[in-house]
C-alpha cells in the first residue's frame, strides 16, 4: 500500500489547512517515501491528519500520521474482535452453533416460529404427550427425545419439538 504523489499533495494540503504552513516538493517526497515504508492508506492518512490537528495540533510529521494510523488499525481490530467476542457469546447463551447438529438448528427456528407465531406444531403433539411414547420411552407429559450418537455430547438426549409417530398412534389407542 502506498500513496500516489497527488494523494501525498492532497494530505499535505489538509495539513497546509489546519496549520497554515506551507509545504514544498521535499516535503512531498519524504511523506511519499514515509507513506510507502509505513504502509498508510490514503484515506487512513487524510484521518490521522485531521485527527491529530483536532485533537493534537503541534507539529506534523509523517511518524504522527503513522502513529495514529496504527493506533487507529488496532482499535478497529479491537472492536473486531470485541464483537466476535459477544457475537460468540450470544452463540453459546443460544445453545450453540445453531447449524452445527440439526436438531439444535430445528430448536432454533422453532423459537424464531414462536416468536413470529407461526403456526409449526402438528395438533397431534399435545394430546400424544399424554401417554408414554414407545419409541423413546419418554415419561407421559415429557417431550420425545433423540439419543446423540457422536461428538462429545454423545449419549445426551435432546427432546424433540414433535413426538414420535409410535406414540401420537398410541395415544390414539389409548383415547379409544
Ligand atoms: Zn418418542
Amino acid at each position: 500500500m502506498s500513496l500516489t504523489q497527488n494523494e501525498i499533495v492532497g494530505v499535505l494540503k489538509v495539513a497546509t489547512a489546519y496549520d497554515g504552513r506551507q509545504r514544498g516538493e521535499a516535503d512531498v517526497m519524504a511523506w511519499m517515501d514515509s507513506a510507502a515504508r509505513a504502509g498508510w492508506t490514503y484515506t487512513e492518512a487524510l484521518e490521522a491528519v485531521k485527527e491529530h490537528f483536532a485533537f493534537d495540533g503541534s507539529w506534523i510529521g509523517p511518524a504522527v500520521v503513522t502513529k495514529r494510523i496504527h493506533a487507529a488499525r488496532e482499535s478497529a481490530e479491537r472492536a473486531r474482535l470485541a464483537e466476535l467476542g459477544a457475537a460468540k457469546r450470544a452463540e453459546l447463551e443460544s445453545g450453540g452453533d445453531a447449524t452445527a447438529d440439526p436438531e439444535r438448528a430445528h430448536r432454533f427456528f422453532e423459537a424464531i416460529a414462536d416468536r413470529f407465531g407461526w403456526q409449526h406444531k402438528p395438533k397431534a403433539a399435545a394430546p400424544a404427550l399424554a401417554v408414554a411414547c414407545p419409541h423413546c420411552q419418554a415419561a407421559p407429559g415429557r417431550p420425545c427425545a433423540r439419543v446423540i450418537r457422536r461428538g462429545h455430547r454423545e449419549g445426551e438426549f435432546v427432546p424433540l419439538s414433535n413426538v414420535h409417530d409410535s406414540r401420537v398412534a398410541a395415544s390414539k389407542n389409548g383415547a379409544h
